[in-house]
């Protein structure tokens, strides 16, 4: 299994580069930049993040595309996005495309508002959607998927776009 996240594409987003090298490397991390700052989520320092984390609430739409989660930045983050009211991630429209998750990814209970995409996200371990609400339209596929991917009560399939709706809790 490969350590190294970042694929060799250039993203048509504004990107990381962290660990580009001209002769290996040209590209670099692909994570998108976070919100007034150069880097991707993965590679902001720790004030940065925590500012970033902070400013989000429930509902929020986030933007990852390319970024590499590991599973400690990956529950900060839906940690941030708790809904008081329910316990659970409340996310409006989220952008995972070419995002790579490493370690276990798990969405358990989350609610996408907006469109879910995750476009050629690369998963190394399992990957759970267990009693996700998608009120948009949730896209997968492309990717790598080394684990399995979860879902249950869902109707999410590999490649397959999900009309509104679809998938309830
Ligand atoms: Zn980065």
């Amino acid at each position: 299994m490969s350590t190294s996240p970042a694929p060799a594409r250039r993203p048509h987003w504004p990107h990381c580069r962290r660990g580009a090298d001209p002769t290996t490397d040209p590209v670099g991390c692909c994570g998108i930049h976070v919100p007034g700052y150069t880097t991707c989520l993965a590679h902001l320092d720790d004030r940065g993040r925590n500012t970033y984390l902070a400013s989000l609430t429930p509902g929020a739409d986030i933007d990852h595309r390319g970024t590499p989660f590991t599973q400690n930045l990956l529950q900060s983050l839906l940690r941030s996005l708790r809904d008081p009211t329910t316990g659970k991630p409340h996310l409006g429209k989220a952008w995972f495309s070419r995002a790579t998750f490493t370690g276990p990814a798990h969405f358990d209970g989350a609610r996408f508002a907006g469109g879910a995409l995750f476009h050629e996200a690369t998963f190394t371990h399992d990957a759970r959607f267990d009693s996700v609400t998608f009120s948009d339209h949730a896209e997968f596929g492309g990717g790598d998927l080394h684990g399995r991917r979860h879902v249950q009560r869902g109707d999410v399939r590999e490649g397959r776009r999900v009309p509104r709706g679809e998938v309830r809790q």
